[in-house]
Order: C-alpha cells, then sequence, then structure tokens
C-alpha cells in the first residue's frame, strides 16, 4: 500500500506520516482556545452573530457544529478524500448519497451488499424512479457491459456483506472513469487502517461508524468521504437540506473511539486468523469464507488493495450440525446483529442481516441457511475457540 503521509491541519504543529498517529491527531486536533487536547462537546443548536450577516463560521448545528467538523476533517483526512460528512447512522449516509441521483438514473450494486442498503433502494428510492442492478461486481469484464447510459454510479462492498467476496476497487474505479460514473465502496468492513479505497481512484466512500470506527457497540453513525470539491458541495447541500447529522455528543464519542482504531484492527486481525485456520479444520465445518486465506476467492487482489483479510469470517456447518443448537451452545460470542465491537458476536444472515432480500435472490447469491457470520472480538483467543469447539461439538445431532 502507498505511504500514509500529511501534516496536520494545526499550522503545521503536529506532525505524522502514519495512519496511527493521524488517528491520535488528525483532523482538528485539540482546542486553540484553551489548549484541551480534546475537542470539546459544542453542545449547541445555534450561535451568537456578532452582527447581521456575521459570524465566526457557524450559524446553526444542522449546518455545521464544531465537534462535528473535527469528525468529518478526520475521516477525510483518514480515507485521504476531500470532505466528510457525519449523519445519524449508516442509513442516513447510505440516503443521502443516493440522493445525489434523479429520476431515470440506475445505480449497479454489489449482489452481497448490505441488506439495509438494498432495501432502502428496492423500497424507498425506486419511489422516485431510481433504479439498481444486482450484479457480480468482482467479474469486471461483466460489470462493464451492464454500464448503459442510464447507469450514473456503482456501489461496492469488499469484502461483501456475508459471503466477504472480494472486489478489484482500482477495476471498479478505471471502468468508472472511462465510462463517467461515480464509483461508491461502502468501506464498513475495512476501515481506512485496512483500507483506502479513494487512494485506489474511487470517488466517494461510506461507512457505518456503528461499526469498527466506533467500535464499543454504543453507537449509531455514519460517515461519508468524497474525493473532489464539486461532490463535497453537493453532499454538504443535501446534509443540510435532509438533515439527518451526527449529534456533538455522539460526534466526541466516535473521535474517542477512532483513537485506538489501530490497535483494536490490529488485535481483531490476529484473532480472525486464527478463528479463520482452527474453523477451517474443523470436522463439523463444511465451508470457510475469510479474505485472509491463502485459497479464498480474491485473495491476490485483497492482498493488494487492503493490508489484510480483516476480521469478519462467515462459514456452514456440514449437514449433521443443528444451527440453531449451536447458536443456543455459545457462552461467550453473543448471538446478535452488527459487528465490529470490541466483543465477539456471531449472526444468523438469513433470517437477521439479510432478511430483507427476498429468498430466491439470497440463494442465488449464496446466503443459505446454514450460513453463520462471526464478527471476531478482541477477547483472549483460547477464550474465543473454546467457546466455538463447544458449541460445535455439541451441535452435532448425534451428540448428546
Ligand atoms: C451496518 C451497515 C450499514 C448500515 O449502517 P447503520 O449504522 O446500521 O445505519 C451499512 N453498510 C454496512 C456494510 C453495514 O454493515
Amino acid at each position: 500500500m502507498g505511504n500514509y503521509n500529511r501534516k496536520s491541519q494545526n499550522n503545521g504543529s503536529v506532525s505524522y506520516n502514519s495512519i496511527e498517529s493521524a488517528l491520535i491527531h488528525g483532523g482538528i486536533y485539540g482546542d486553540e482556545k484553551t489548549g484541551a487536547v480534546n475537542t470539546p462537546i459544542y453542545q449547541t443548536s445555534t450561535y451568537m452573530q456578532e452582527s447581521l450577516g456575521k459570524h465566526k463560521g457557524y450559524e446553526y448545528s444542522r449546518t455545521g457544529n464544531p465537534t462535528r467538523d473535527a469528525l468529518e476533517t478526520l475521516i477525510a483526512e483518514l480515507e485521504s478524500g476531500t470532505a466528510g460528512f457525519a449523519f445519524a447512522s449508516g442509513m442516513a449516509a447510505i440516503a443521502a448519497l443516493l440522493s445525489l441521483f434523479k429520476t431515470g438514473d440506475t445505480l449497479i450494486i454489489s449482489s452481497n451488499v448490505y441488506g439495509g442498503t438494498f432495501r432502502i433502494l428496492d423500497k424507498v428510492f425506486s419511489h422516485f424512479g431510481i433504479h439498481y442492478l444486482i450484479e457480480d461486481t468482482a467479474d469486471l469484464d461483466t460489470l462493464e457491459t451492464k454500464i448503459t447510459a442510464d447507469v450514473k454510479a456503482v456501489l461496492v462492498e469488499s469484502p461483501a456483506n456475508p459471503l466477504l467476496t472480494i472486489t478489484d476497487l482500482a477495476g471498479v474505479a478505471r471502468l468508472a472513469k472511462k465510462h463517467g460514473i461515480i464509483s461508491i465502496v461502502d468501506n464498513t468492513f475495512m476501515t481506512p487502517y485496512l483500507q483506502r479505497p479513494i487512494e485506489l481512484g474511487i470517488d466517494i466512500v461510506v461507512h457505518s461508524a456503528t461499526k469498527y470506527l466506533g467500535g464499543h457497540s454504543d453507537l449509531i453513525a455514519g460517515l461519508v468521504v468524497v474525493n473532489s470539491n464539486e461532490l463535497a458541495d453537493r453532499l454538504h447541500f443535501i446534509q443540510n437540506a435532509t438533515g439527518g447529522v451526527l449529534q456533538p455528543f455522539d460526534s466526541f464519542l466516535l473521535i474517542r473511539s477512532m483513537k485506538t482504531l489501530c490497535v483494536r484492527m490490529a488485535r481483531h486481525v490476529e484473532n480472525a486468523i486464527a478463528v479463520a485456520g482452527f474453523l477451517k479444520s474443523h470436522e463439523s465445518v463444511k465451508q470457510v469464507y475469510y479474505p485472509g486465506l491463502p485459497d479464498s476467492q480474491g485473495y491476490d487482489v485483497n492482498q493488494r488493495q487492503a493490508k489484510n483479510g480483516g476480521a469478519m469470517i462467515s462459514f456452514e456447518l456440514t449437514d449433521g450440525h443443528d444451527i440453531r443448537t449451536f447458536f443456543s451452545e455459545l457462552r461467550l460470542i453473543a448471538l446478535a446483529e452488527s459487528l465490529g465491537g470490541v466483543e465477539s458476536l456471531v449472526c444468523h444472515p438469513a433470517s437477521m442481516t439479510h432478511a430483507s432480500i427476498p429468498k430466491e435472490i439470497r440463494e442465488k447469491v449464496g446466503i443459505t441457511d446454514s450460513l453463520i457470520r462471526l464478527s471476531v472480538g478482541i477477547e483472549n483467543i483460547d477464550d474465543i475457540m473454546n467457546d466455538l469447539k463447544n458449541a460445535l461439538q455439541n451441535s452435532g445431532r448425534n451428540s448428546k
């Protein structure tokens, strides 16, 4: 990967050239007025104006808030974009993004895209005449044949949820540029610590910051980063006009969480590599999906565009196992929606995260009823393995 190389916004008073330091010192670091090391929580809706038309850069907190600004500047810097935007949730961020398009426009989305992204296109934006095509974006040649005159954007996840399918992001960026359409990457599963799509030529990055960036399963937030001033102006207009902004306190929480992103991610990944190897060699496991395994789909592409395979694993039990028993036998790993928190979480995509996708489409893209998705946490690795070992053993139909 390219070097992470930039200076702070603070008149050069802080200097660094690594993402580890940018996570801590990036964006608008500290408070000029008091010297506070952390950005204060500006819990205010409005700002006093000195005289008519004369203010200090802030008028109303839907339009702009200093705590949110610090977060937005930070994520823009981490993703190497020109501007960042913070929203009340990942879906609010995606809704704002989709508001860039108009009646008659078509978006191409990855076949394993997040269920909520499919749902908002299928059930909300379709009312406004915005269409979508579901394609296997891992296959660039076929993808190109689908880019007709109506197609205005391609929205990709890599790894895509929940089969961890890898798409060549530089390849998608190249196709998008060639056909004059916008390329968008949902980078939730990787975070800028592991993958920076804008550096690969992508136009827009979106995050559910609820996941790894927040990292503690205690807040809902969404972030968008764009790569041009033109997109920045349009996005800021939409953010202010539609109003789904992140609150000052949550902006503060997210900045606080992101300071430890690199140590959390490093441990998440270390644990995931161990768990993936364990599952792969276990007789009760039929199939393991993890982009960090050398024989996985798109391994070479992922190695090129990301630091490693991340910490999400999906797997299927062999036929002699009962999936309900497997879930109920887990003692440490919780059955829950979401991912990316410090605690290990497991979910059943077919009935949980991807339930809003019709069964025919689900089966077609490989989200079977026996698929299990695991978000590997940062607990002690032996505790995680023992929990899995026990549940695998006790879910065998002849085990009791
Ligand atoms: C969770 C998630 C979203 C939606 O984000 P929320 O914060 O839950 O609104 C979007 N994309 C991906 C990949 C996600 O995992």
